[in-house]
């Protein structure tokens, strides 16, 4: 990845014409974009929206999702800097699988530039974003995630930065990603080195104890030198966390509190326990839940575990998926609003479900018609996805550090590439699927690089599996027609 070598807002020469058609020029759609005000607005309207079931999600859950992220956007743009106590509440930038529940303990304001990528794109603008971070040498094969939010923060389209808390944590490019942006930007760089674990690693998927979790951090400890290295790394983390803790606790003057960390690690455990009982809900034939409706719920897995609202995001998710498991009337009202995606159970809304679809790594961001074609008009549904597999355990609020080491390095993609294959074919038999969709996402090397090995595993299971090459941000040489001509060829092989 190349290094920026310019502050944000700098030009370099040579940069190519922005392709995006522009609704507003350019000033004025900078300053709206990068205005607390802009967020707050849009948080209410959606919010109002909602109240009066004219939200076009056909998911309260997903406004309320949505209405988090603009919240948590309005705040690290400047609303609510000052804290009732005139504090200043600083931005700090962490990394996906940094863990938030640390930050919202120290009254800190989390953001992910790796999620503002992924809106970026939903919005049709990450095309210009990823021109300015190949004009700044951020080569094309490294992940759009970076590139797009590197683009932006280059461009001054991200909130600043006070500081960037990075894990090493399955992906290699955001240490180098947030360590450039750190140098860029003016902010301390603060890394969570995850230490590789041999002999068996952490949190083997056979050890799972019921349908929503792989990944039971105890069963790591059944290593092949006694659980010796897995408890040294547990030990080794946990001691950064708490040492990170510390360290922006000082640098921000703020107080390490544990009972505010016990907090948000039961906040933690309660979104943990919804998001459990959703995923058991998707084991019900048809799956009372689409994956286009649920897909993006990984932003409030990188962003809001740790909060009271992200409890309530996931307690709604499960009261509405449990009213249409039930068939209950009041489930209907979810599908409202122009943009919905029928369910399609047989009722007329959409094909009946043919076929139940494991979904792994990432979707397409971009605007797309990829999930209405193949959810609704073939009745091909991504019934589970790798990312809403909760993999750790329940977390003692009593050890903050420990247990959060705990939950990092209980991840099925952590370690050993059998303990992602262990999770996919647990999902395979637990969601009764019948073929997987694994979208490799361009430039990723933790999700692609054994991409083979879990096809020929799911072979031997006799569950097909169609490669997609793509790329999540960078829709720029996306082609829906050829994305369907491979997904179709793949459900009439089923
Ligand atoms: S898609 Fe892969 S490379 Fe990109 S941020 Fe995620 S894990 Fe890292």
């Amino acid at each position: 990845m190349g290094e920026p070598m310019a502050e944000p807002g700098g030009k370099r020469g040579g940069r190519r014409k922005c392709e995006e058609r522009w609704k507003l020029p350019e000033r004025a759609f900078r300053r709206a974009a990068t205005s607390a005000l802009t967020y707050e607005v849009m948080r209410w309207g959606l919010a109002l929206r909602r109240v009066f079931g004219l939200s076009r999600h056909s998911l309260e859950a997903a406004s309320l999702l949505a209405e988090f992220g603009l919240g948590q956007v309005g705040m690290a743009f400047g609303r609510g800097r000052v804290s009732g106590l005139g504090r200043r509440r600083p931005v700090i930038w962490t990394s996906a699988f940094a863990p938030t529940e640390l930050l919202y303990a120290l009254d800190l304001v989390p953001f992910s530039p790796e999620i503002a990528s992924a809106a970026i794109a939903s919005i049709g603008l990450s095309g210009k974003m990823l021109n300015i971070a190949e004009d700044h040498w951020y080569a094309r094969d490294s992940c759009s995630f970076h590139r797009c939010a590197a683009g932006a923060a280059l461009e001054g389209y991200l909130p600043r930065p006070d500081a960037l808390v990075a894990a090493s944590h399955l992906c290699d490019g955001a240490p180098k990603l947030f360590g450039n942006l750190a140098r860029a930007l003016g902010a301390e760089f603060y890394l969570i080195d995850t230490p590789w674990v041999t002999g068996g690693g952490a949190g083997d998927a056979r050890d799972t104890r019921d349908a929503g979790h792989a990944g039971d951090a105890e069963g790591a400890e059944d290593t092949e030198d006694g659980g010796g290295a897995f408890r040294d790394a547990l030990e080794y983390y946990a001691r950064q966390l708490e040492a990170l803790a510390y360290a922006l606790a000082h640098r921000f003057n703020r107080r390490v509190d544990m009972s505010r960390f016990a907090r948000a690690i039961e906040f933690s455990n309660e979104a943990r326990h919804y998001a459990i009982e959703v995923n058991k809900l998707k084991k019900r034939k048809p799956c009372p839940v689409l994956g286009a409706e649920v897909l993006g719920f990984v932003a409030a897995l990188f962003w809001g575990f740790g909060t009271r609202d992200v409890v309530r995001i996931y307690k709604r998710l499960y009261e509405e998926v449990l009213a249409r498991a039930e068939g209950r009337a009041e489930a209907r009202q979810g599908w409202a609003g122009k943009g919905r995606i029928a369910q399609g159970d047989g009722d007329g809304e959409g094909a009946p479900e043919r076929h139940r679809l494991l979904w792994m790594h990432l979707k397409p961001f971009y605007p797309n018609g990829l999930w209405r074609k193949m959810e609704v008009e073939l009745g091909a549904r991504i019934v589970f996805d790798e990312f809403s597999r909760i993999y750790w355990d329940e977390m003692d609020p009593e050890r903050p550090f420990e247990s959060l080491a705990r939950k990092a390095l209980s991840h099925f993609g952590y370690g050993r590439i059998e303990r992602r294959i262990d999770a996919a074919l647990q999902a395979v038999d637990e969601y009764s699927i019948d073929g997987v969709i694994h979208f490799s996402h361009w430039g990723c090397r933790q999700a692609t690089g054994g991409v083979w090995a879990i096809k020929e595993a799911l072979k031997a299971r006799g569950i097909p599996m169609l490669v997609l090459d793509g790329d999540c941000v960078d829709g720029r040489n996306y082609s829906e027609g050829q994305v369907m001509t491979r997904i179709e060829g793949f459900l009439e092989m089923l």
